[in-house]
């Protein structure tokens, strides 16, 4: 195990613990395969699935495993017209699983995200019974203030540049606190509880995934 194998190790154990400690349903998952492995234990086959921009889910293969296998995904990718995203994102709250990630999270479990149309942030906050958020252990920060200044300061501008999104922090690579009209931060969220106990899990990955 190298060094920040060993760090991510550490981090990844104590914030799943923190996070069991505020009602999530939380794991840690040394690496990728096993993040994956534990994501298809915990998703029934048959369930009705959907998720929101997230290069985690992605990353360690869960969007390619589902699309495979004997579910019912409900791709985004797939909405041509802003009328068939719209209609995507409504669903988004009656299919049995959401999937995402976190811009941030703080070491004793506060999760933070940023948005800009909501449609995100409200599905999980009070979409699907079941939410899964798979977050690598490169987004723990020390506490909440520091984990928001990493949503807004490394997760949006690497964002807006990866969709093309033309806000100041992808010029100057730092939040300009914008009211641009397609600021990516219109939805600051803090997750600090699960509400009810268990509906959102989380597994928080020991390597260097999303953004
Ligand atoms: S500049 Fe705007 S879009 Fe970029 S991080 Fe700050 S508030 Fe968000």
């Amino acid at each position: 195990m190298t060094p920040k194998q060993r760090l991510y190790d550490i981090l990844g154990r104590n914030t799943a613990e923190a996070l069991s400690k505020r009602d999530f349903e939380a794991y840690y998952a040394c690496d990728k395969a096993a993040a994956l492995k534990k994501a298809l234990e915990l998703i029934d086959n048959g369930s009705s699935i959907t998720w929101g921009g997230s290069a985690s889910i992605d990353e360690i293969g869960l969007c390619e495993a589902l699309s495979a296998g004997d579910y019912d995904v409900i791709d985004r990718s797939g909405a041509l017209t802003e009328e068939e995203k719209k209609a995507v994102y409504r669903k988004a709250f009656t299919v049995d699983w959401y999937l995402g990630s976190a811009n941030a999270i703080s070491a004793d479990g506060i999760i933070v995200n940023i948005d800009g149309t909501g449609n995100r942030v409200a599905a999980m906050m009070y979409g699907p019974d079941n939410v899964l958020l798979i977050i690598g252990a490169n987004k723990i920060e020390p506490d909440e203030d520091s984990a928001l200044i990493r949503a807004r300061n490394i997760a949006a501008p690497v964002n807006a540049a990866r969709f093309g999104i033309d806000t100041p922090c992808q010029k100057t690579g730092r939040c300009m606190d914008c009211l641009h009209e397609k600021c990516i931060c219109s939805y600051v969220t803090l997750t600090r509880k699960c509400k009810p106990a268990g509906r959102i899990k989380v597994i928080i990955v020991g390597e260097d995934i999303g953004f």
